[in-house]
């Protein structure tokens, strides 16, 4: 499933390519997504030029003239930029052709979505995308609310610990939530709370403050290092196969019970939390 440093990588590998562009046409296969009726009528994309793109949290926004499209990958999302005169994959349900290339919206499993939203008037572009980093359309792009950007200003320990008071809920499901901060996904959390010394099953609200530092830290330069390794992969996207690269990093925990712990050398345990596996070492997290 494609994760927030995925869609980061997407979404600076995008750039470049399609800024400044005018679409020329766009088209889908009829197949509706998660909100998309699978029908692109009225949408009147032709024409339009593409004046920014921006992520928020996973969320993929391209500003054009009059319009705003959001993209949601779901669980098996791709873009893939091509010639224009290229065959189309198989579970391709969206296109938006360009002089001599063709971005292609590829999703077998269809939990993605395509949204679009009438540009504001009298906005700037620029405010536009500063507006989609804060927040300003997060109840078009989201059915839920969405947390602060782990990589912005507007996250820090002072976040988590103020949310967190009186939450009895395990910091692990309550930080995957994505209420309070968005993007920490399961390895994320895993990885971020072994670090940080901090035990999964833990209430939210019994976190010390000083701990929250540490764990903020922690989920910053996991996320950050994802994004540095799927840079490298860049070169792929602009390649026929767009793949969004595989950014398995070292994993300390996840994915490594009975394995010894990197840090004490304890073997790394698993338990299920909201119908999804923690990995932690009960030696180094309290
Ligand atoms: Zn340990």
């Amino acid at each position: 499933m494609p994760e927030l440093p995925e869609v980061e990588v997407i979404y600076r590998g995008l750039e470049p390519l399609v800024v400044g562009k005018a679409i020329v046409s766009a088209g889908c296969s009829g197949h509706r997504l998660r909100s998309f009726q699978g029908d692109l009528a009225g949408w009147n994309l032709e024409g339009q030029k593409v004046q920014a793109i921006g992520r928020r949290s996973k969320y993929l926004v391209l500003v054009l003239s009059q319009t705003m499209l959001g993209l949601h990958l779901g669980m098996s999302g791709q873009l893939i930029w091509r010639p224009r005169k290229a065959g189309m994959a198989s579970h391709t349900h969206a296109w938006l052709c360009f002089s001599g290339h063709r971005l292609d919206y590829v999703d077998p499993r269809r939990f993605g979505d395509l949204k679009r939203l009438a540009r504001p008037a009298n906005v700037s572009t620029e405010d536009l995308i500063d507006g989609l980093m804060q927040g300003r359309w997060d109840n078009w792009l989201s059915p839920g609310p969405l947390g602060a950007e782990p990589l912005s200003e507007g996250f820090s320990p002072d976040l988590l610990y103020k949310a967190s008071r009186g939450v009895q809920q395990a910091i692990k499901p309550w930080l995957m939530r994505g209420h309070v901060v968005v993007g920490v996904g399961n390895i994320y959390a895993s990885e971020a709370l072994h670090a940080a010394g901090i035990h999964p099953s833990r209430p939210a609200g019994r976190v010390a403050r000083e701990r929250y530092e540490r764990l903020a830290l922690e989920i910053q330069s996991q996320l950050s290092a994802a994004i540095r390794a799927g840079g490298s992969t860049l070169r792929d996207f602009r390649s026929a196969h767009g793949e969004p690269g595989d950014y398995a990093l070292a994993h300390k925990v996840y994915d490594q019970e009975g394995k010894p712990c990197k840090r004490c050398g304890r073997p790394v345990r698993r338990l299920i939390q909201a119908q999804r596996s923690s990995f932690f070492c009960s030696g180094c997290q309290r």
